[in-house]
């Protein structure tokens, strides 16, 4: 199994690149945010909750993240890899990944991290928000959610890092031009397990 975690901050193109590496790998994709927006959409208690916290820019918890992504694998139990979009976020969630890989006798390949300037990226979710009019795409909440995320999401990066399966990937230029340096990782690293 290939598992991947596809890493960086609101607006890098997460979206964009985990589409075509689960085309190209057959992986199940597993984006926490879309889960929980799902969540909010079915209008349930839980999806109001959900809504209040992701609505102010900040993170549901840990325990909330794990059982909608329990449920998913659990759905979908025939998968060539898993692609995680948006998780793990916090080092309690990357250890918690770890301990799932284990029950699962499979292992973690590492973190793909789309690198993009901070300037950059406001100017894109800028731009979203005026399109998709998702309520965390304003601009206050934009600087609140890129606040969140360099706080909260560093360390995790720190994690991987000294084990050793960080990869940072340039997130400027085309979809295609991108998505090569992905694959790029992914293949020379297999190959060299
Ligand atoms: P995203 O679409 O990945 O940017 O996620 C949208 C929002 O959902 C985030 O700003 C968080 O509020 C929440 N969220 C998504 N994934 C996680 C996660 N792994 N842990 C905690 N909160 C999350």
């Amino acid at each position: 199994m290939l598992n991947i975690a596809l890493f960086g901050p609101p607006g890098a193109g997460k979206g964009t690149q985990s589409e075509k590496l689960v085309a190209k790998y057959g992986l199940l994709y597993i984006s926490t945010g879309d889960l929980l927006r799902k969540e909010i959409a079915s209008g349930s208690e839980l999806g109001r909750k959900i809504d209040e916290i992701t609505s102010a820019g900040h993170f549901v918890s840990d325990a909330l993240v794990m059982d909608i992504i329990r449920k998913t694998i659990e759905a979908n139990p025939h998968v060539n890899g898993i692609l995680f979009d948006g998780f793990p976020r916090t080092l309690s969630q990357a250890e918690l990944l770890e301990a799932l890989m284990g029950e699962l006798h499979t292992r973690f390949f590492g973190v793909l991290s789309l690198e993009v300037p901070r300037e950059e990226l406001i100017s894109r979710l800028i731009n979203r928000g005026k399109m998709s009019h998702r309520s965390d795409d304003k601009e206050d909440i934009i600087l609140e959610r890129l606040k969140e995320y360099e706080e909260k999401t560093l360390p995790v990066a720190e994690y991987f890092k000294r084990k050793g399966n960080f990869h940072p990937v340039e997130g400027v230029g085309g979809i295609e031009e991108i998505f090569d340096r992905l694959v790029n990782v992914i293949e020379t690293n297999t190959q060299a397990k």
